[in-house]
């Protein structure tokens, strides 16, 4: 059965690696003039601060602004929205900012010591960073659910000021995200987008100070601006398009996966929605509940695209081959839609978030399961983890000696000091030996 809507592969043909490799190739095809663009505006910011980030503003988001305190939106205005918005609308934003809180204060690290045999202690403390800037995505849509996601993550953290910038596109401001902001308690708001915002907040202006870490999803350029002032910041992760991976036993109903399918698919264009399933019938019965329902939706354009370009639904022989194709692909999202989820699970090893059974859609986890929305794309989660509470921590080594102690380290430090010829090391050292 084909369809001109979604590919289908086989992973028992001959070519299914090369088709598997091809399918997961994702490039940015404007990323030189990307590239050069945010690196003309972040030198821009550098030199000339408020002055550069207004003439970007009216520049790339129509928004003529004649000074920056027009774009700066105080703690009065964001109560304002939360008490405007609609009971329904601040019920909702808090349920999910409640249980965003909860599930990250189980990532808080606590500081640690402990004492050796010589009377030395030895720990870690931790600390939160002292200013970080989220960056809420606002060109195309607004995002209040990123915004919680990330704010509230950092004050769970202890993060005494968080900075948001957002795009507001010709002055268009989403009252939802101001509630939301209010709610997550963000301390200081720039309605700011794009690479100038991310310059803003990594070198500072005469209004923005300069933040430690930035955070948080965007476009093209947003991700190019946060490559580029990596190491002046820190920052969580480059973020690509999004991604589903639905590993399917045929228990769930189709019209569901479908669903679920779409509900990446009609992030963007370069969205993956991917099926695997050991079950020819059933990939053939999500293939029409695909075809009855995408024209259904409002963002059927977008979602179409991209199921065309970088969907597939892959039969394989078993739910063991679905889940080694799933560890090669390492997906943002993996849905385990089948009746036993837990005899699976432990054999995933690359995810950014793993749904576990087919009550579980991944769009109950991008707004209020608890985990984080903010997650490793494009192959990232072999190597990374979602947004957490320790992206907000650092730790910094505690060493006690007691005199013993010292005496005793100090005759393996100078050995080894001056087998590395630094006599000083050696000498520190040795002074602080007593027998
Ligand atoms: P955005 O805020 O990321 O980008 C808008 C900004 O891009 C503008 O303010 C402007 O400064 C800049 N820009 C646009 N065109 C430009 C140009 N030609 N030259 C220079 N700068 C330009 O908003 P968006 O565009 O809507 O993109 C949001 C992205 O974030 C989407 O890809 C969406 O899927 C993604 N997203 C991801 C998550 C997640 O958790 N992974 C959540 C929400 C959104």
């Amino acid at each position: 059965m084909s369809s001109g809507i979604i590919k289908r592969l086989t992973s028992s043909d001959a070519t299914f690696d090369a088709q598997l490799s091809a399918l997961l190739a994702w490039e940015e095809g404007t990323h030189e003039q990307v590239e050069s663009v945010v690196k003309g505006v972040l030198a821009d910011v550098r030199k000339r601060g408020d002055e550069a980030v207004l003439e970007y503003t009216h520049k790339f988001d129509k928004l003529a602004a004649g000074s920056m305190s027009q774009l700066v939106y105080g703690q009065e205005r964001l109560q304002q929205a939360l008490a405007n918005i609609s009971e329904q609308d601040r019920t909702a934003l808090q349920a999910a900012a409640d249980r965003i809180a909860s599930y990250h204060k189980h990532q808080l690290q606590e500081s640690w010591r402990y004492t050796d045999e010589m009377g030395n202690q030895l720990g870690q403390k931790v600390t939160p960073m002292d200013r970080v800037g989220v960056y809420a995505p606002g060109g195309k849509a607004a995002y209040p659910s990123s915004v919680l996601m990330a704010a509230v993550t950092a004050k769970v953290a202890g993060v005494p000021d968080v900075a948001l910038v957002t795009p507001t596109p010709a002055g268009q401001v989403n009252e939802l995200v101001l509630a939301a902001a209010a709610i997550a308690g963000v301390d200081s708001m720039y309605t700011i987008g794009g690479a100038q915002a991310v310059a803003a907040l990594a070198y500072g202006t005469q209004t923005i100070p300069k933040v430690d870490k930035i955070v948080g999803p965007g476009n093209v350029y947003v991700a190019e601006a946060k490559r580029a002032v990596f190491g002046t910041v820190d920052i969580d992760m480059i973020a690509g398009p999004s991604e589903i991976l639905i590993i399917s036993d045929g228990t769930a109903d189709p019209d569901w996966l479908a669903m679920d399918l779409f509900s990446q698919a009609e992030h963007d264009e370069d969205a993956q929605a991917i099926l695997i399933s050991p079950d020819q019938a059933h990939l053939d019965a999500v293939q029409a509940s695909i075809e009855k329902l995408l024209p259904t939706l409002a963002r059927n354009e977008i979602a179409t695209i991209s199921l065309q370009k970088r969907g597939a639904l892959i039969a394989v022989g078993s739910l063991s081959e679905a889940v080694e194709v799933s560890n090669r692909i390492a997906p943002e999202h993996l849905e385990l839609a089948v009746a036993d989820p837990e005899a699976l699970v432990d054999d995933i090893r690359h995810a950014g978030a793993i749904f576990m059974g087919v009550s579980t859609s991944e769009a109950l986890g991008d707004y209020c399961a608890g985990p984080n929305h903010v997650l490793p794309t494009s192959g990232t989660a072999r190597f990374s983890s979602p947004l957490g509470v320790y992206d907000f921590q650092k730790r910094s080594s505690i060493i006690y000696c007691s005199k013993n102690g010292a005496s005793q380290l100090g005759k393996v430090a100078s050995h080894l000091a001056r087998a590395e010829s630094l006599e000083a090391h050696a000498r520190s050292a040795e002074y602080r030996i007593i027998d």
